[in-house]
């Protein structure tokens, strides 16, 4: 860890241990407690000015044996590939059906449902615990809904991952810059200490594309667009098709949807 970093945490050490506390109360009563608003079903349509991103991913179209999109994404986030689950860092990955929806009951699920590996990613939470619990502002929420991290202000405390319902984020042990199998120097890596997670590829956003493994994925299985926007597809979509999220009892209002 370089050196100035180090001094910043020495110096944000007072500051992370009154958000300790204060972030324990965030987790109580945004995720353990939600409120009545917020418990109801994350479902409510709040069409404004301001776009909200979301995405439908559509899992009767995702082929189990294709993982374009979580290639392509890694790729150009210089994701490294430590060839080991232990220092395992992921934006976009596969899941088993009983991990990803841990609050459906599987008593009786298909085996075919069971047993589909189920994308999984940052649901770019509307109302996200880990923006609350970060100490230094390094995950934010931008206003078209993304929450973005800003990895030069992550101190690796790692609140965000404790914060995080879903495991969505991902922190790097060991020095990540040799296990990319070859840097795109159009996207920063990260060093040794930082958490990562998927950005909605808001690099590609701000230049008015679309998500890689969006335009990646040649089965159209993952939707994406303003969820605030009643004339945009996701939301032709989303009225149309029966859509589930994880988790939605937690009221963090996920923008991530599921065709299962
Ligand atoms: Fe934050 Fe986790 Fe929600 Fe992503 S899924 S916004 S990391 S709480």
């Amino acid at each position: 860890m370089k050196k100035e970093r180090r001094d910043f945490i020495k110096q944000a050490g007072f500051v992370g241990a009154a958000v300790v506390t204060g972030g324990a109360a965030v987790v109580t009563s945004g995720i353990l407690a939600p409120t009545t608003a917020n418990a109801s079903s994350g479902h409510e349509v709040t069409d404004s000015d301001q776009p909200r991103l979301g995405m439908v991913i559509d899992m009767t179209k995702c082929k189990e044996e294709c993982n374009d999109c979580s290639d392509i994404c890694h790729s150009v986030h210089n994701v490294p590939d430590h060839g080991n689950p232990k220092d395992e860092i992921k934006w976009i990955w596969k899941n088993e059906y009983e991990r990803v929806f841990t609050d459906k009951s599987h008593q009786y699920v298909s085996q075919d449902l069971k047993q589909k590996p189920f994308l999984t990613m940052c649901n770019h939470c509307d109302d996200p615990p880990c923006v609350k619990v970060c100490p230094t502002n390094a995950t934010f929420k931008r206003n078209d809904g993304i929450v973005q991290m800003d990895f030069h202000r992550c101190i690796g405390c790692r609140f965000c991952m404790a914060g995080c319902p879903y495991g969505s984020r991902s922190f790097n042990w060991i020095e990540p810059r040799p296990a990319i199998k070859e840097i795109d120097s159009s996207f920063p890596t990260r060093e040794r200490g930082v958490v990562e997670k998927c950005n909605f590829c808001a690099e590609l956003i701000d230049k008015g594309e679309k998500p890689a493994c969006v335009t990646t994925c040649k089965e159209g299985a993952l939707i994406f667009g303003d969820l605030n926007d009643p004339n945009s597809e996701i939301r032709k979509v989303l009225e149309t098709t029966k859509t589930i999220q994880r988790k939605p009892g937690l009221g963090t209002k996920p923008s991530v949807f599921y065709v299962v």
